[in-house]
């Protein structure tokens, strides 16, 4: 200490008196010195970032901020080199939690990118967008005009808990023994044991719908890492299934692949990683060995001459998803589908049927009565989402309308028995009429939030989940239907609105 009648000293004396007083402040004092030196030699000696690459042309408002993240190692996320917590945390909507998520977002330089999210399928001369969900999801829309609101993203995150949970480690979800994961009281709802891959598709999907995907730290980046990896591990290799994802199990394998295929595609979409590239264009390339020439989809590969419209929506939605991240595919695909939706609808009644023209949804024999199929419009819906993504439009194809007319008619309704019950119908109709707009909208997303917000499970193990009370229920079971509710409330920011923008768009 100074005597206070010493006579003032300058700085440096008083350092040096500070440290003769105190050795262990010039150790500390050395070894920031040498830190310090340690982090400038190591800021030398990194080389720069790479240029970012130029981007493929016909990907939609495709951020750069995406590929640049292509440098960060996948094995070292950022937030992993300093943080100690588990990555597979789920979300907790709370408001801290919200904010910390944003601006973690804002420091990836993702948040640009949002606004700029617009319809530009030039290659194709098609309508579509994703970019809102390269740099928002995850909560990021939830102040957006005509977002779901908080509400909805709750019903959003605590469903993807649910799907988080009752992972397997090796990155699959298991239709039938996912309830080896539960505590307490277990979760009911098994599904077919044949359909391990289609529902991991279909969960991945709902990951990558709310923008979690491997080139993005989020809580579930390693959720989707490790699903996308086992899908690519069941792929077949070589032959004439080259591209086959989990082989030939059961009658409906295509629907397998369709889903899983799918999720590859989306996940390269959005991730860019190019490790996915090559097992994406493979599964894409089985999708188009099992078209029949000049029209559609059915059960068999090589297909045998029948087309139908459910199986032929999820390959429009693989191919259309494959040409927006810059794969190869045929463009004759699309306008054979186009034809078979044609072909298959009812201009009188403004039904798209199933194997017939302007025939009810089909059922199978245990559920035809339980769950009526004239409760359901959904190859109606099919066939409006992927016209409007085929670049069919309401001014010049009245059929839209009529096929918007006739799912207005048939609101999401949540009953005791479940007979009115349909997600797949939901799923679909829900993103055509988001499209469409409007007051049709308008009045299925109010009884949507009602349908799906109010019977979201809140008790035990279950909690996040929703029932598979439905006609697909036995094959899906309670991934499939909680998968495929929260997909309904992503519908804010899954797609842009294609209509909406390009009627924006000054002519
Ligand atoms: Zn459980």
């Amino acid at each position: 200490m100074h005597d206070s009648t010493e006579p003032r000293a300058d700085f440096h004396e008083l350092l040096a008196e500070q440290l003769r007083r105190a050795p262990w402040l010039l150790i500390s004092l050395a070894a920031h010195v040498l830190v310090g030196c340690f982090f400038w030699l190591l800021a030398r000696l990194e080389p720069a970032a790479p240029p970012p690459a130029a981007p493929p042309a016909i990907i939609a408002g495709s951020p750069v901020e995406d590929r640049v993240e292509d440098a960060v190692p996948d094995e070292l996320p950022r937030e992993e080199q300093v943080s100690d917590e588990p990555q597979e945390e789920p979300v907790v909507a709370s408001d801290d939690t919200e904010q910390e998520e944003e601006s973690q977002q804002g420091d990836e330089g993702e948040s640009a990118s949002y606004e700029s999210g617009s319809a530009n399928f030039e290659g194709a001369g098609m309508g579509g967008g994703r970019s809102s969900r390269r740099g928002h999801g995850n909560g990021g829309s939830r102040s957006r005009e005509g977002s779901g609101g908080r509400t909805t993203q709750a019903g959003v995150t605590e469903g993807l808990q649910w799907l988080a949970r009752h992972q397997d480690e090796d990155g699959h979800w298991d239709a039938d023994e996912f309830d080896r994961h539960c505590e307490g009281t277990r979760c009911t709802g098994a599904g077919g044991s044949l359909h391990d891959v289609g529902l991991t598709g279909l969960a991945l999907l709902a990951f990558l719908g709310d923008g979690h995907h491997p080139n993005r730290v989020t809580p579930y980046r390693d959720t989707v890492r490790r699903g996308l990896r086992w899908l690519v591990e069941q792929t077949e290799e070589g032959g004439g299934d080259d591209g086959l994802i989990g082989g030939r199990k059961g009658k409906a394998f295509l629907y397998d692949h369709a889903l899983a295929a799918l999720a590859l595609c989306d996940g390269f979409l959005l991730s860019g990683q190019e490790n996915l590239r090559e097992p994406a264009q493979r599964a894409v390339n089985f999708v188009l060995r099992a078209r029949n020439p000049y029209k559609a989809w059915r059960y068999e590969a090589p297909p045998n001459g029948e087309n139908d419209s459910s199986i032929t929506g999820w390959m429009v939605f693989v191919l259309k998803t494959a040409q927006d991240a810059g794969l190869e595919i045929e463009k004759d695909a699309l306008a054979g589908a186009l034809q078979l939706f044609d072909e298959l609808s009812d201009t009188a009644t403004g039904r798209c049927g199933y194997l017939q023209r302007g025939e009810t949804p089909a059922r199978t024999d245990v559920n035809r009565e339980r769950f009526p199929a004239t409760n359901s419009e959904s190859l109606t819906a099919v066939a409006l989402l992927c016209r409007i993504f085929l670049g069919q439009r309401p001014e010049e194809h009245p059929l839209l309308e009529a096929h918007a007319d006739l799912l207005s008619a048939k609101p999401p309704v949540w009953s005791e028995q479940g007979t009115t019950h349909d997600f797949y119908y939901w799923y679909y109709a829900t993103f055509a009429l988001f499209q469409m707009g409007g007051e049709r909208w308008a009045r299925w997303n109010e009884k949507l939030k009602i349908a799906l917000l109010r019977n979201q499970r809140r008790d035990d193990h279950a909690k996040g989940s929703w029932d598979p009370l439905d006609p697909w229920g036995e094959d899906g079971g309670r991934i499939y239907s909680t998968a495929m509710a929260v997909l309904c409330l992503e519908v804010y920011y899954r797609y842009a609105p294609v209509l909406a923008n390009e009627r924006a768009r000054p002519r």
